[in-house]
């Protein structure tokens, strides 16, 4: 019997050891879409104590302890940082099978050297020796991105955020290269119009540019897609239900805009016209200056109506949606490839029946100008764990190149996440190891070491051209 989470953990041949011990394991992170908050990374702060660093905004660990029967009060409430931290440590037993299970031992080991398993006997000993660790130096946010050889992250940031924390990163340095990513959703979001009209008038203040017209708004946040790019800025992310690629003309759109600054109710067909017609521009832009542009297609969100007035979006009342995919992305891509206006771009689906339609349709418009110019994302949310990533890859490997893959990206809100690259290398060199083993791949380490050293850094180094 394999030990628990040992150094092989994963690795279930003497090659996929090999491969990853050999070459994976030493390569830097890059971290290329996540949600870390960019004001904690300047401070270089220190968590007090682990729930803060866990618990305070990780609603993976949240839809577990709802699923055990743990009340809110321990959740999201008034419960202090002792008792939440209890009833997660008494949750993590009953989270085996869970992609859970593994990260937060994995996050035990890593970090703080504890091998232990988590549970509702030991939580006080191991929340005191985490959270004496976290006060220091050590363990501030900047020694944690350091000790996880991190050197990119990319945050997630409005179009009207004033950036002044990654201008304080920029001016003192930092350990890592940190930058804003350009997420233009509430922008186009008409499915409520009076939020929408507020968000444009925050964008006119902070552009400085009177908006009367649809002209104007486009003027307005190309504004900020300037001011971002003169931030360090070189990628977009996009989440949606699926792309919007309707047909319009711009006396539409800009009937439709007037509505909106109206706050007249728009219909349906007006909606899909809207979002098209801005996506288009979005990505217009992205092409200009070279950025990579991310779309995530396909979460079903706020689902539960009292959750979401109590508690807010991103607190885990999220799943997986059955929206329709592929014609509305083959048109999008296809008009702005009919102009050579389509720019480096990775799209992920979060729905898996979606993995052998996003593998093929990227072939549709690589164009040979750069080695993996569309590329099908890493298993994401729902699909981040051992069978989603696997499927992904071998789905990419079977209708793709999987060896111009740009890896794994965390998606996370948490600082201790990055072992989930390290989740993702042993998996990958495992199903590499596997096809050696069994005489389907050469017996050349060398190259197939080489591959997983791009799939798990050099290809994204290139790609993003930091
Ligand atoms: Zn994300």
């Amino acid at each position: 019997m394999k030990k628990f989470l040992d150094e092989n953990f994963l690795l279930q041949s003497a090659t996929a050891q090999k491969l990853y011990h050999d070459y994976a394991k030493e390569m830097p992170i890059i971290d290329y879409h996540c949600h870390l908050p960019p004001d904690q990374i300047a401070a270089d702060m220190n968590f007090n104590n682990i729930t803060h660093a866990w618990l305070y905004g990780d609603h993976y660990k949240w839809r577990a302890m709802r699923a055990n029967g743990v009340n809110e009060r321990f959740i999201t409430g008034n419960a202090s940082d002792e008792e939440k931290f209890q009833k997660w440590a008494e949750t993590v037993p009953y989270t085996l099978r869970n992609p859970l299970y593994h990260w937060t031992h994995l996050e035990l080991q890593r970090y703080f050297g504890i091998d232990a398993i988590l549970t509702g006997d030991n939580w006080k000993e191991i929340y005191d020796e985490t959270s004496a660790k976290l006060q220091t130096k050590e363990f501030s946010i900047q020694s944690l991105i350091k000790r996880m050889n991190v050197k990119v992250i990319c945050t997630t940031d409005d179009p009207i955020d004033n950036l002044e924390h990654h201008q304080k990163i920029a001016k003192d340095g930092a350990v890592a290269k940190i930058a804003p990513a350009f997420r233009p959703d509430k922008a186009m979001h008409a499915d409520d119009v009076p939020a929408l009209n507020i968000y444009i008038d925050k964008v006119a203040a902070v552009s400085g540019i009177e908006v009367n017209s649809f002209e104007d708004y486009l003027n307005a946040l190309k504004n900020r897609h300037d001011y971002f790019a003169a931030n360090g800025c070189q990628v977009s992310d996009h989440g949606l239900e699926q792309i919007y690629a309707e047909d319009y003309t711009d006396a539409e759109i800009g009937t439709i805009f007037k509505k909106i600054r109206a706050n007249e109710a728009i219909t349906y067909s007006e909606l899909l016209k809207f979002k098209s017609a801005m996506l288009y521009q979005f990505a217009i832009w992205d092409h200009e200056k070279g950025w990579v542009q991310q779309y995530h297609l396909g979460a079903l969100r706020n689902n539960n109506a009292r959750a979401l007035s109590n508690l807010g979006p991103d607190t885990g009342w999220d799943s997986i949606g059955d929206f329709s995919q592929g014609v509305t992305l083959s048109k999008f891509l296809n008009r702005l490839d009919s102009t050579d206006q389509l720019t480096k771009t990775i799209l992920y689906n979060l729905n898996p029946r979606d993995n052998e339609l996003m593998a093929t349709m990227i072939g549709n418009f690589n164009d040979g100008s750069v080695a993996g110019k569309i590329q099908f994302g890493s298993g994401w949310w729902f699909l981040d764990q051992k069978d989603g990533m696997t499927k992904q890859l071998n789905t990419l490997s079977n209708m793709g190149l999987v060896s111009q893959m740009v890896g794994m990206l965390t998606d996370s809100r948490s600082f201790l996440s990055f072992p989930r690259h390290e989740y993702f290398r042993r998996i990958l060199c495992n199903l590499f190891g596997d096809d050696i083993e069994n005489g389907e791949l050469p017996n050349d380490i060398e190259w197939v070491g080489k591959i997983i050293q791009d799939i798990s850094y050099n290809n994204a180094q290139k790609y993003f051209n930091w």
